[in-house]
């Protein structure tokens, strides 16, 4: 039955499913002590949901062994009443009582960030979260899933309407000219330099539209995938007698230029103030 209401309630009001999802997550926060057998909701309570992880606190040991065991079982039943994908794991941590600050979810909007009195829900839109909560017996929680689903309804249409939306990976909300969220961004930025340095490894003298041709990538990006190359194998060559093998490829990087393109005699001079022995050469010109 809760399912059913669950559908109706956002298939009428939402068009995207990120709200689903939140108030599904919510009403499992809520409703953990219908989802397990009473000997475990006596001692436990949900924490938080994350990425698809549920964190539950238990009281004791025997407590959170009993959710290890059974947890398989507990996702089963989340599945069937909530939806999939929203719990595919769980996390059990031993904690005392319930907190205060526990009890509201981590992804309720900051208050005074959005103008929620200006922005009224419509009559309909309430009158149908009532008509949702109505079944629910327990009256605190019936307000607090009430007063919870306005909150976000009004959060999404404040966002939707003044030109936010959701990072594509992660779902943080972002200004209406962002693409992705700057942690996002920067994973992603990481990944392609981990490419770069894979590609030059294989490949140290390719240039910059050789690369594009294997994967797009900013200058910038290739630079510092040259430059974090470059200093993993200049740590190499200070040695006392780096192969040649090594200093080509050092040099390789350095000028971009193909292995033909290169001689022994150009590759050791130019590797040459990297060695060991080079550094201490020009280390004693110097002091003396
Ligand atoms: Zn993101």
């Amino acid at each position: 039955m809760m399912k059913d209401l669950g559908s109706a309630f956002l298939d009428s009001l939402t068009e995207g499913e990120e709200f689903a999802e939140e108030f599904q997550k919510y009403r499992i926060i809520y409703e953990w002590n219908s989802i397990v057998d009473a000997s475990i909701a006596k001692d436990s309570h949900v924490q938080k949901i994350d990425n698809q992880t549920m964190k539950v606190i238990a009281k004791y040991g025997t407590t959170m062994q009993e959710i290890h065991m059974r947890a398989p079982q507990i996702i089963q039943n989340i599945e069937k009443r909530y939806g999939s994908g929203i719990v595919t794991a769980i996390r059990v941590v031993i904690g005392g009582q319930k907190k205060k600050t526990e009890e509201a979810p981590s992804y309720a909007p900051e208050e005074g960030k959005i103008p929620m009195d200006q922005n009224r829900l419509s009559s309909s839109a309430v009158a149908k979260i009532s008509e949702i909560v109505a079944p629910i017996k327990d009256e605190k929680l019936k307000y607090e899933l009430e007063e919870l689903a306005e909150v976000i309804l009004k959060k999404e249409f404040y966002m939707k309407k003044n030109g936010y939306h959701r990072c594509p990976s992660c779902n943080t909300y972002l200004e209406p000219n962002e693409k992705e969220c700057f942690q996002c961004a920067h994973k992603r930025k990481r990944e392609r330099i981990g490419k770069v340095k894979e590609i030059l490894i294989d490949n140290p003298s390719l240039r910059f539209d050789e690369i594009q041709h294997i994967m797009p990538c900013t200058m910038q990006e290739m630079i510092e995938g040259k430059r974090e190359c470059l200093q993993y194998y200049l740590g190499q060559l200070y040695c006392d007698n780096p192969s040649m093998e090594l200093r080509y490829l050092v040099a390789m990087l350095m000028t971009g230029k193909k292995y033909s393109e290169l001689t022994d005699e150009k590759v050791i001079t130019m590797t040459d103030p990297y060695t060991k022995v080079g550094r201490e050469k020009v280390f004693n010109k110097y002091k003396g």
